[in-house]
């Protein structure tokens, strides 16, 4: 069973790891974006930790969706309202009441996140996005922590390939073929710090 703390566990280990990374995100948003991915997730992740900290939300669903909203009140990007929105609409699935969840409820709701980003970007598979990372991770979540983590590494590597249809990165049309997202990049990093959180 996953309670509060492997939630929390989880969003540090992703804050650390964008801070690790950030210098890498912001050159990967250089040639193809506008060179702030790295910094505006570092300031909206550090939100995160500060908010969790300062509220101690007491459960999953709590956690989550606080972390959401403050993604989404820090970031001014696109990627904060989108990562903000995978985080809260997946709280909001988990419900606020919950003391602990079980893998399969939290693949389940991820899914339902996964959804609401879509839904919100209209990006597809394909169209070089975060979207490229989330949607293998989610469907291999099954399997695995570690699983979804190697899935989503594949999936923001087989982006570099791509053309953008979604973003920034469309204005460039073909020219943003042979670049690797930005934003599957830090969408594999958080997938990563939730293997971590989970041991694996
Ligand atoms: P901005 O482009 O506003 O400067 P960021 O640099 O923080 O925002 O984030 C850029 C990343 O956001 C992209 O690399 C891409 O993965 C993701 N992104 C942009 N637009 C969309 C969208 N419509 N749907 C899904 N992801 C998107
Ligand atoms: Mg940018
Ligand atoms: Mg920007």
């Amino acid at each position: 069973m996953l309670d509060a703390d492997f939630f929390r566990r989880w969003l540090t280990a992703a804050a650390a790891a964008v801070d690790r990374e950030a210098e890498r995100l912001t050159a990967l948003d250089s040639p193809i974006g506008d060179a702030d991915h790295g910094s505006n997730l570092q300031r909206g992740f550090a939100a995160v930790v500060a908010a969790l900290e300062k509220e101690e939300p007491p459960t999953p669903g709590a956690v989550l969706t606080l972390a959401g909203r403050q993604l989404i009140s820090t970031v001014g990007g696109a990627s904060g309202p989108l990562y903000g929105t995978l985080l809260r609409r997946t709280g909001k699935a988990l419900g606020n009441d919950a003391a602990e969840v079980t893998g399969e409820q939290l693949r389940d709701a991820l899914r339902t996140g996964v959804e609401a980003v879509r839904t919100l970007g209209g990006a597809a598979p394909g169209d070089k996005t975060m979207v490229d990372a989330l949607v293998p991770a989610v469907d291999a979540l099954g399997e695995s922590f570690a699983a979804a983590a190697a899935a989503a590494e594949r999936g923001a590597e087989e982006t570099t390939g791509l053309q953008a249809r979604k973003g920034r990165a469309s204005y460039l049309g073909e020219r943003s073929i042979g670049h690797r997202d930005p934003g599957a990049t830090s969408a594999a990093l958080l997938v990563a710090a939730l293997a971590e959180a989970a041991g694996a």
